[in-house]
């Protein structure tokens, strides 16, 4: 398992990071102090920036808010917003669906995580100026809101 946490990130995948790069956030405000990936507990990722602010999201989050182009273009068609649920499956023989967790986090060069989901979905790059324009804090919620 020698290979084990490393992952090779596409052209593609650097792109679409990049495409975040034009959100303007000051740099302390998008640079992370700390990152702790709360794996093992199932819980979800906190980071402590370095402009003092704290953000923290749960997995079924991140997993939802996932910022990949195929994940974009569904919540386009289906109005679902970032990080909103997809409604639950109408149908009884739906197969059960775990929890949405990680199996492997890898910090992508210094600007950004990636995930790969127990459902086997993995493109989408987390950029830390995604992660902090979407930061669920009580304070940034109400600030997009205006
Ligand atoms: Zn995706
Ligand atoms: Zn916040």
């Amino acid at each position: 398992m020698s290979h084990e946490g490393i992952r090779f990130v596409s052209a593609e995948e650097a792109a679409q990071a990049a495409a975040h790069e034009n959100d303007r956030l000051p740099a302390d405000a998008v640079t992370p102090l700390k990152v702790r990936v709360k794996k093992s507990e199932g819980s979800g990722v906190e980071i402590d920036w370095r402009d003092g602010h704290k953000s923290a999201w749960d997995f079924r989050w991140l997993r939802d808010g996932c910022p990949c182009a195929t994940c974009n273009a569904e919540r386009e068609t289906t109005g679902r917003l970032t990080g909103e649920s997809k409604p639950k499956s109408q149908d009884p023989f739906a197969q059960y669906q775990a929890p949405p967790r990680p199996d492997e986090v890898t910090p992508v060069g210094k600007y950004a995580l990636s995930f790969k989901w127990n459902d086997g979905h993995q493109s989408g790059i987390y950029s830390w100026t995604y992660l902090r324009s979407v930061c669920q804090c009580a304070a940034c919620q109400l600030q997009r809101k205006n």
